[in-house]
């Protein structure tokens, strides 16, 4: 028999698979998808290059232990991830900076909106958007209204649906204005892609016997939940269960469904070595997609032609594409809760992830979260 059943092969289902695999206990891993590495997920295409087939996934991380525990199962290649969005037909640095400021505006004004960021912040300093809007200087104010229209108002209203203003602000927040000529579109100590990349790098975290991974399983072929008691393959499991789907699904979506934003991923093959001038360049005001990415700038390749990826933002529906952005409205959250009750009438079983929490996490966060889910299990 299994000690512990994962539901989800993805980071965070594969952190907690090795963890409890290297601590002696033997695990059964189910996971829906042909393949592991949830929506981390790559692989080499026609071109010989490596492409996110759920789009870009770029790692970063202040937090040594998370580099440390990852370092165990990849060599890395650095990398430093930079994106420029396009305003006025022209590609510039984002993060909004001090280069940005001299590249859109004429030399004088630049000179003006830079003395006016510098008197009222640090240099060095991230500001988000919403709080720079809040500035009583008026040439900051005229920097917000521009930078807010040009960069944050229509891109965020493809990608939500929404405006900036009715989503929670910590979402705009993770594109500060930086007060500083750093061009990286990440501000943290440790950035690097997993030089084979993410699939290598989770079989390598579940390349142990007592991990049994099930791939092209749904859970409910092997699991239900019957009067607050979980049965496994029709028995009842004493064991422990770590869940990191969607939590709607796990009790059927008796309280609804919870909100999500999806994306439709459009590859495209390119008759020429390079395409754009940096590996992610954002459209905010033009076309029906968000970004461009290009997978050769972010793992380079030897090839004639290059691989793009252009995402168009969808409304999310079950069972025709995927769940990707949990959308934080207050309704949504009251039914998140609603779950979370009914999650704890049963004491072994565990939600982890950007799923089974609702949290917009980045890969980092996921790996920190399935760590510290762990010590508290064992504890
Ligand atoms: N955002 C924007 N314009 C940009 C880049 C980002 O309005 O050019 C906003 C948008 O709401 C987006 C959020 O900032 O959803 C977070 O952007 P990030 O690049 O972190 O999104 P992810 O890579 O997770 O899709």
């Amino acid at each position: 028999m299994f000690d512990v059943v994962i539901i989800g092969a993805g980071l965070a289902g594969s952190v907690l698979a090795e963890r409890f695999a290297s601590s002696g206990k033997k695990i059964l891993l189910i996971e829906r998808r042909r393949h592991v590495a949830g929506n981390c997920y790559d692989e080499v295409d026609a071109n010989g290059i490596l492409i996110h087939k759920y789009g870009p996934h770029l790692f970063h991380t202040d937090d040594a232990q998370v580099w440390n525990y990852l370092s165990r199962f990849t060599e890395w290649q650095l990398y430093f991830h930079k994106v420029k969005a396009v305003i006025d037909g022209k590609p510039v640095p984002i993060p909004f900076n001090l280069n940005t400021l001299r590249e859109v505006f004429p030399p004088s004004l630049a000179e003006k909106l830079e003395a006016a960021l510098l008197k009222n912040f640090e240099y060095g300093k991230r500001i988000p958007i919403l709080e720079l809007k809040k500035s009583s200087d008026a040439d900051l104010q005229f920097l917000a209204d521009f930078i807010y229209e040009k960069i944050f108002l229509h891109y965020t209203e493809k990608q939500w649906g929404l405006s900036p203003d009715k989503i929670s602000g910590a979402v705009t927040a993770r594109v500060p204005i930086f007060v500083g000529r750093d061009d990286r579109y990440f501000g943290d100590r440790f950035q690097a892609m997993p030089k084979r990349g993410y699939t290598k790098l989770v079989e390598n975290m579940l390349a142990k016997k007592n991990i049994k991974l099930l791939l092209n399983t749904d859970f409910h072929e092997v699991m239900n939940l019957h009067d607050e008691e979980i049965f496994l393959f029709g028995q009842k499991f004493g064991g422990r269960i770590i869940y990191t789907g969607q939590l709607e699904e796990l009790f059927d979506k008796k309280f609804g469904v919870l909100p999500y934003r999806s994306i439709d991923m459009k590859f495209e093959n390119v008759d020429a070595e390079i395409f754009q001038t940096a590996p992610v360049v954002n459209y905010p005001n033009n076309y029906d997609f968000t970004r461009i990415t290009e997978f050769k700038l972010i793992h380079p390749a030897k090839s004639k032609r290059t691989t793009i990826l252009k995402e168009f933002p969808q409304k999310y529906i079950a069972g025709k594409n995927e769940p990707y952005y949990p959308i934080f409205t207050d309704e949504a959250r009251t039914t998140y809760e609603k779950y979370l009750a009914e999650l704890s009438k049963f004491k072994n079983l565990t939600a982890v992830g950007r799923l089974a929490e609702y949290r917009y996490y980045d890969i980092d966060d996921v790996v920190k979260r399935a760590l510290e889910v762990f010590e508290e299990i064992i504890a």
